[in-house]
């Protein structure tokens, strides 16, 4: 289903240690290695993804039942729509995707998929067989990443760009349905066809740099390889989303502090992935959301204010607060370099 993107992460309402700005890809793989608390039904069916629509209905949650962390949350993304959570540091956006993923159910309501209860249906695994290492990873080759089946791949290099295993996406035809499989995600014969691989880097803006390694494609990342910036790790896991060309796209925006030409960059690549493809995104870094087709302020577990970025604005609310905090601290030297904001 989902593809965690975890990359982008753009922006911190206020910028959180740079550490932090691969978050994304991190946070997504911390994510995938929380405990999976629910179970199955017996006999529940795989989830069946058409055109990627989500619905959250009157959703509550605590991580301590007495606690409730979100309060009867509802909203809708239609198909190929883009919805942007924003809001102070430990609202609930996280556990937004969270409840999506099913690492838990609700306490109370529904989360549709496709008009799916997903609680009714199978789990999809998205991460659990995600291998998750990506400090061993090799950058991109399809030689060395023949790894099969979709699990006990611990050891093995795959490349960070070919290998479909991160999270559970599915190859596909524009059109194709996704099935909920398990977790199983084949790995497609023609993997090793770098032209894919390419016209991926190159959506993503990532191909030229990689070109110029010395190893190209096949250079390894991580501990012992070469080291990405933060902008590089952003725009290999664009392309790895690219590659894996999920039906509803997952985005938790990097707080990095990056610089205003980068973050031009990977704002493109995103709006090319993000483009008729079902998107919900948290979004650090507002200038990045403004042509999302809904924003919800997320605040103390509830939607403070919902609407387009010019409504909100209009409101002057929260939404208009962040906004102008967030340009203020854009012209502080002293702060980061962005400066796209486009109006
Ligand atoms: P941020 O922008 O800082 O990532 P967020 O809006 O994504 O914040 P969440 O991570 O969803 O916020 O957290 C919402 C609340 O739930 C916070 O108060 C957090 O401390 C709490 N919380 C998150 N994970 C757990 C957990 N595993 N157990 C208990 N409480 C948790």
């Amino acid at each position: 289903i989902i593809q965690l993107y975890g990359p982008l992460n753009l922006f911190g309402t206020s910028y959180r240690s740079l550490q932090k700005n691969f978050i994304d890809m991190e946070k997504m793989l911390d994510l995938f290695q929380e405990p999976v608390e629910i179970q199955d039904l017996p006999e529940a069916k795989p989830l069946v993804m058409s055109g990627g629509e989500v619905v959250f209905e009157n959703v509550s949650f605590g991580y301590i039942p007495q606690n409730p962390n979100l309060k009867s949350v509802s909203f809708k993304i239609p198909h190929g729509k883009k919805l942007a959570l924003v809001g102070p540091s430990g609202g609930g956006k996280s556990t937004i995707l969270r409840l999506l993923f099913r690492f838990y159910d609700p306490t109370q309501g529904r989360i549709l998929i496709d008009g799916q209860d997903i609680r009714m249906r199978r789990r999809i695994q998205s991460g659990e067989s995600s291998g998750v290492e990506s400090s061993r990873r090799v950058l991109l080759s399809g030689k060395s990443t023949k790894a099969s089946g979709g699990r006990g791949r611990k050891g093995k290099s795959s490349s960070l760009l070919s290998s479909p295993e991160v999270a559970g996406i599915t190859e596909g035809g524009e059109d194709a349905d996704v099935e909920g499989d398990g977790g199983e995600y084949e790995e497609d014969e023609d993997w090793e066809d770098d032209g894919r691989i390419q016209a991926a880097a190159e959506a993503a803006q990532i191909h030229e740099i990689i070109s110029r390694f010395p190893e190209a494609y096949a250079t390894r990342v991580g501990e012992r390889g070469m080291r990405l910036s933060g902008g590089e790790k952003q725009r290999v896991a664009i392309a790895r989303t690219i590659l894996k060309n999920p039906p509803i796209l997952l985005l938790d925006e990097a707080t990095s502090a990056l610089d205003t030409q980068t973050e031009r960059d990977i704002q493109n690549s995103i709006e090319s992935i993000s483009k008729d493809r079902t998107t919900l995104m948290i979004a650090h870094r507002l200038s990045t959301i403004v042509d999302a087709d809904e924003i919800l302020v997320i605040q103390k577990g509830e939607i403070a204010e919902q609407g387009s970025h010019e409504e909100l604005m209009q409101a002057g609310g929260i939404y208009a607060a962040m906004w102008m905090q967030q340009l203020r601290e854009d012209r502080t030297p002293a702060g980061s370099s962005h400066s796209s904001q486009k109006d």
